[in-house]
């Protein structure tokens, strides 16, 4: 019986009465074997992970908003260093023109890019949409409401645009000609003397056909070399489902995916670095700074047809809010 009481004394004990106890055992093992290193390192595994496993809503807060907005901090901080961003773009101001399919499209998926590369690079904004959105008969008042995220976004209204074609309407099943979108494109190129081009990937961030037809028509402008006016050109970078909704917490795979880019641009401080290699342009980081988050929000606030119940859960979980990770058209 006095067993029995000592069994359910020991359980009812708080959970450090329970670790002085693996100490103990920890302890006892160490005069047996002789002190080392290696059960020093057992007890203190033990004790985080029983400290982990007794305190589950302390560590998820950190693992989930303190280091996310630690990161998110840190990346604003060098959002300007060239690991992010081509020193070019503080040399030069571009003109920009970013192509997209639907009115909304410009602030659910780029306003990291329209913002950012405004703000604090001076580029020149330009926004040509192929369509009205007109899939469900709004696309007179959705052409309305894109002039109003222009204002959000600081894009003048001149150079703010949303077509309504005949053979270019919104339909997520119908795959846009390539040969059709592209002397469209050159149009606004020269009309704007626009030299660096941005637009979606081949997966078109949400996989839309009319989206990814725009990024392979872009792509084959690009790499046919046919309009010497354009020097640069960027596609936005599609990711998992997982990550797309992952909001702040997307910082931990792009900061690692930026790490060897950050020690190389550390390292040409010390050492004259690009006489070795030079910078890489393959990519930008582009991070909305909690202001540009605010103006993303008002530009798509214009977009009232679209504001369903399950946009407000897209503008705090969709990571496109606040990054844009951009990749050079080779
Ligand atoms: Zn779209």
């Amino acid at each position: 019986m006095n067993k029995l009481k000592q069994f359910w004394y020991k359980k009812q004990n708080s959970s450090h009465d329970l670790l002085d106890e693996i100490d103990q055992v920890l302890l006892l093992d160490n005069h047996e074997h002789k002190y080392s290193s290696r059960s020093i390192n057992t007890r203190l595994f033990i004790r985080i992970y029983h400290w982990t496993c007794t305190h589950k809503i302390l560590t998820q807060l950190i693992t989930c908003i303190f280091i996310p907005v630690l990161l998110y901090i840190f990346l604003i901080m060098l959002s300007t260093n060239q690991a992010f961003i081509p020193k070019e773009f503080q040399e030069n101001h571009h003109r920009l023109l970013l192509i997209a399919a639907h009115p909304d499209d410009e602030c659910l998926f780029f306003s990291p890019t329209l913002r950012i590369l405004q703000t604090q690079h001076h580029v020149n904004t330009s926004l040509l949409i192929l369509s009205r959105g007109n899939h469900v008969g709004l696309g007179e008042i959705r052409a309305r409401e894109l002039h109003g995220s222009c204002r959000a976004l600081n894009i003048p209204q001149e150079r703010c645009i949303s077509l309504d074609l005949s053979y270019m309407q919104d339909d997520p099943k119908i795959w846009w000609s390539e040969k059709q979108i592209i002397p469209l494109i050159n149009e606004y190129i020269r009309l704007w003397s626009i030299d660096f081009v941005v637009s979606f990937d081949d997966y078109g961030i949400s996989g839309h056909m009319n989206h990814r037809a725009i990024a392979s028509a872009v792509r084959l402008l690009v790499q046919n070399k046919t309009n010497t006016m354009i020097k640069m050109s960027y596609e936005l970078k599609s990711v998992s489902v997982l990550r797309k909704y992952s909001s702040l917490m997307d910082f931990y795979f792009v900061f690692l995916s930026f790490i060897p880019r950050l020690l190389h641009s550390f390292f040409s401080y010390i050492i004259p670095f690009n006489l070795i290699s030079s910078p890489d342009v393959s990519r930008i980081l582009l991070v909305n700074t909690p202001n540009d988050y605010m103006a993303s929000r008002a530009a798509f606030a214009s977009h009232q047809t679209q504001y369903n119940w399950d946009r407000h859960i897209y503008l705090i979980a969709s990571r496109y809010m606040f990054i844009n990770e951009l990749k050079k058209i080779e």
